[in-house]
């Protein structure tokens, strides 16, 4: 199909192809490369005939829709087989906005954007045809290395054009030319105009000041999401390498599947359980009865006007917390198998005495749902990023309330370490001063975060959450090796007790 560019796994969208993310590809097997910026979900609504939850490929989760404020997820399209290894026609895809525009020739060495090369029929990557005829085969333009970004996250293209300062006759409707001199650095990448000749090195082209001198402020441009620019944005515009690996850091929420959301009464209610919930109390039951939801459980009206209500109590206020700490209620509740006909079944298992010392409670878990949603991300420092509240990413992905989910099915052990034993453990002096020194240089590197105008981190971490991180890690370093093959993801730690 015209300008299809390589197949993606969902996992990849939730992660470091998300919408805003700056991603190279190759168009067909050996075509040229083509670099794209995922777009945002209002432009998969713009080409879809379904938009927003309208659309098939949606999944819901209370407690991520109630924390996020929305009635529920898109998931990443994905071209459904209609038979096997044959997929649907015009199926949705996952869109790209070609970022950057401005492709540079290895052969000519001349920089146009891509709408002004020539194109090849089908394919996303343009060719140059002289070179082509020239060296005897495609010679594909390749994206330039430079593009515009800043502290918020906006994206924008290098100022090519302002960079060369043409003469003032000069009509700049010839390419212009990036060639790489014996010069080494910037200083020998010259920039010229093959109308008016001028020439000028790229060499301060990193520089927010001179940047500024040729730009000006940030353009707010936001290339993942159709529409205006943000209208405001006063953080400085600086040039960083297209590929850069602290571009985009995706802001991910996830949330177990867990009782009473993993069973079959609320599998029925999801796509109705947002206006259930914001429905007032005494118009559950007419609601109900229109859309005959208690016919579809099999319940009473009365019965399903109670359960909404006692669930709209559970979701009161959650935090990401509180979901952790939901979850390890529901895992310590359990001393028999449960969950077979849900999402969530786990058995409990007799600890092992060799262990029985460290270990206070063990749980398989045979059936687990992971869901993870995206809904912004934070640009270019970690620091900046880490001290940020992960509530408020700096970029939305989208205007509008909306969430881009997956869900994850797999297995699960859970591990309760023995709470005396863990107790004792961290009272012990050597531990505190072990940790002591961990927190104090945590609080060293807080002043330097200060010092460099970046908000502190919060919270000091106690003597447990200092250590538990790192016996969990050695704990799924053992588990990698004895199931290897098998994926696995990083440990689902909890945190303090909430208000302790
Ligand atoms: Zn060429
Ligand atoms: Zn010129
Ligand atoms: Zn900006």
């Amino acid at each position: 199909m015209p300008n299809d560019l390589s197949p993606l796994r969902r996992s990849q969208v939730v992660g470091t192809y998300g919408p805003g993310a700056v991603v190279d590809f190759r168009a067909g097997q050996k075509g040229g490369s083509v670099s794209i910026v995922t777009a945002g979900l209002d432009a998969w609504d713009e080409r879809s005939k379904k938009p927003g939850l309208a659309h098939d490929q949606v999944i819901f989760e209370p407690r991520l829709q109630h924390k996020l404020n929305i009635a529920g997820f898109r998931l990443p399209p994905v071209n459904p087989e209609i038979a096997p290894g044959v997929p649907a026609k015009n199926a949705d895809t996952l869109l790209g906005v070609r970022f950057p525009s401005w492709l540079q020739c290895p052969g000519c060495h001349l920089l146009k954007r891509a709408f002004r090369w020539d194109p090849e029929p089908g394919q996303a990557a343009p060719v140059c045809q002289s070179c082509s005829v020239e060296q005897g085969k495609k010679v594909y333009p390749i994206p330039v290395r430079f593009i515009v970004t800043c502290a918020n996250g906006h994206l924008d293209e290098f100022p090519w054009e302002r960079w060369a300062e043409h003469t003032p006759s000069c009509t700049k409707q010839k390419p212009l030319r990036l060639v790489a001199t014996n010069v080494a650095g910037l200083a020998g990448l010259l920039l010229s105009c093959t109308e008016c000749d001028q020439r000028r090195s790229m060499e301060g082209c990193f520089s927010t000041d001179v940047l500024k001198t040729v730009i000006g402020k940030c353009s707010r441009r936001r290339p993942w999401l159709p529409g205006d620019a943000e209208d405001t944005c006063d953080a400085p515009p600086t040039v960083v390498q297209r590929g850069a690996s602290n571009l985009y850091f995706p802001v991910v929420d996830s949330a177990l599947d867990i009782p009473p959301w993993s069973d079959r009464v609320q599998k029925v209610l999801e796509n109705h359980w947002h206006d259930l919930l914001n429905a007032a109390p005494e118009d559950r039951a007419d609601l109900i009865r229109i859309l005959k939801l208690h016919e579809r459980v099999g319940r009473t009206v009365e019965e399903l006007v109670k359960l909404v209500e006692e669930r709209s109590r559970l979701l009161a206020e959650p935090t990401n917390e509180s979901i952790r700490w939901e979850e390890w209620a529901q895992l310590t509740r359990h001393d028999q198998p449960f969950g077979a006909q849900e999402e969530f079944e786990g058995h409990p298992e007799r600890v092992p005495d060799e262990i029985r010392r460290w270990v206070g409670r063990l749980t398989v878990l045979s059936r687990l749902r992971e869901v993870r949603a995206i809904r912004g991300f934070n640009p270019r420092d970690p620091a900046r990023w880490r001290a940020r509240p992960p509530h408020r990413p700096r970029s939305q992905l989208i205007p509008r309330p909306g969430c881009l989910r997956i869900e994850v099915r797999g297995e699960g052990i859970f591990v309760a370490l023995n709470g005396e034993r863990l107790a004792k453990w961290e009272s012990q002096p050597d531990v505190i001063t072990r940790v002591a020194t961990v927190a104090e240089r945590y609080a060293e590197r807080q002043r330097g975060d200060q010092e460099r105008e970046i908000t502190p981190t919060p919270a000091a971490r106690s003597q447990l959450g200092a250590c538990i991180d790192p016996a969990a890690l050695a704990r799924l370093w053992v588990l990698r090796v004895v199931s290897a093959g098998t994926p696995l993801r990083r440990p689902r730690s909890v945190g303090t007790w909430p208000g302790s």
